[in-house]
């Protein structure tokens, strides 16, 4: 079954007892016990929940995997799957990190005494040289937020491999729609579903994905104990917006890929970062593990003030945090995701004054571009 099929079909999209052509919405906390000598599959919803269940399986399905679980946010999903890990392992994740994740490293793993190390995660040496004996697991995000850098997946898992180290990948820039990370040998895939899985700014969720059984039952656990369960509403919500996941996406990409080379010939622009133009230095490696450069770019302009006169002119994306919505939104790293980060480490990361990032929605292509032009437009006159 193709995926535009199988996010209609290849899961229990439909309510076996009475045909509801969509899973119902099982409100409840506790489930009535045929009897109080045995157990029964629902009994409580923090353990699980029938609509749940079906937000599982769908993704899945998607990911070619055999288990998902949904937590209440991504950073729920990514705390579950990093506080898997005991005191005195050792961690090696890519520098261009989600920020959450970050922070989960530096200000809670740490006071667990679970260690990391960032490496360059475009240098395949660097993930090899940081393995010590303690080593457990190798944390990978791509493309990278806001860059939109690229790692080998392939590359990263047979380091592991070699290592008996296991593989864990935040999968939600690209969504299963155009990257599968556990077909290329990753053992856990995280996705934040508040971006485009779910894809319309109405939900915050979180998921993992795994083939490995025992993976599976530590996270299961973590889901039940930790307790950060997703609602049932808002399970319901994403399993409603990923049916349109493949439409969606496919429009946004195609818009972002003929903005990207808008952008690149545009003279008010200095940089463009998206692993869908030949000129992106991931790009070999993106084509090889994915089938689209998806639908976020960053791109640079000369300063900030440039940055501003742009933002204002601009009158189609929203200016906000978040990305992955049918609207597109603009966000400048400067004062929203890197605000907290000093200026000379952030620009060192690369995250310069003149950056900003666009998540392209679904709106038409022609009307996006026109509204970008219109506001470099007015960035030249500013600055030249
Ligand atoms: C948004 C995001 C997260 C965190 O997800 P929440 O749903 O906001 O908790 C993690 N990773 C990436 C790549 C994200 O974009």
């Amino acid at each position: 079954m193709k995926d535009k099929t199988k996010l209609i079909h290849g899961y229990p999209a439909f309510d076996e007892a009475t045909g509801a052509s969509s899973i119902p919405i099982y409100q409840c906390s506790t489930f009535k016990q045929a009897s109080i000598k045995d157990g029964q599959p629902y009994t409580y919803s923090r353990f699980g929940n029938p609509t749940r269940t079906a937000l599982e399986e769908a993704v899945a399905a998607l990911e070619n995997g055999n288990y998902a679980t949904a937590f209440a946010s991504g950073m729920g999903a990514i705390s579950a799957v990093l506080l898997s890990f005991n005191q005195g392992d050792h961690l090696v994740m890519c520098k261009s990190i989600y920020g959450g994740t970050f922070q989960l490293v530096n200000e809670v793993m740490e006071r667990f005494g679970i260690e990391v190390t960032f490496v360059d995660e475009t240098k395949l040496e660097e993930w090899e040289q940081a393995i010590r004996p303690n080593t457990r697991g190798l944390y990978l995000e791509t493309p990278s937020n806001p860059l939109l850098s690229v790692t080998d997946i392939a590359g990263v898992v047979a380091i592991a491999k070699d290592h008996q180290l296991v593989t864990m990948m935040d999968n939600t820039f690209m969504t299963p729609q155009f990257q599968k990370p556990l077909s290329l040998g990753i053992d856990v895939v995280i996705h934040s579903a508040t971006k485009f899985i779910n894809g319309h700014s109405d939900v915050v969720a979180g998921l993992v994905v795994t083939n490995n059984e025992k993976w599976h039952q530590q996270i299961k656990l973590q889901q039940k104990v930790l307790g950060g369960i997703l609602g049932v509403e808002d399970c319901w919500l994403t399993m409603r917006g990923l049916k349109t996941m493949a439409l969606r996406m496919e429009q946004s990409a195609r818009s972002a890929e003929k903005i990207s080379q808008m952008l690149e010939e545009h003279p008010a622009v200095q940089r463009v970062h998206y692993p869908g133009l030949p000129s992106h230095p991931g790009y070999q490696v993106h084509q090889r593990q994915a089938s689209s450069g998806g639908a976020v770019l960053s791109f640079e302009l000369v300063d900030q003030e440039a940055v501003y006169t742009f933002a204002e002119a601009l009158k189609i994306p929203i200016a906000a945090v978040s990305l992955g919505g049918v609207e597109s939104i603009l966000s400048y790293p400067v004062t929203m995701s890197h605000a907290c980060v000093p200026k000379e480490e952030r620009e060192k990361q690369g995250v310069t004054d003149g950056l900003l990032r666009l998540s392209v929605g679904i709106e038409d292509t022609e009307d996006l571009i026109a509204d970008l032009l219109q506001a470099l437009a007015k960035v030249q006159l500013t600055v030249k």
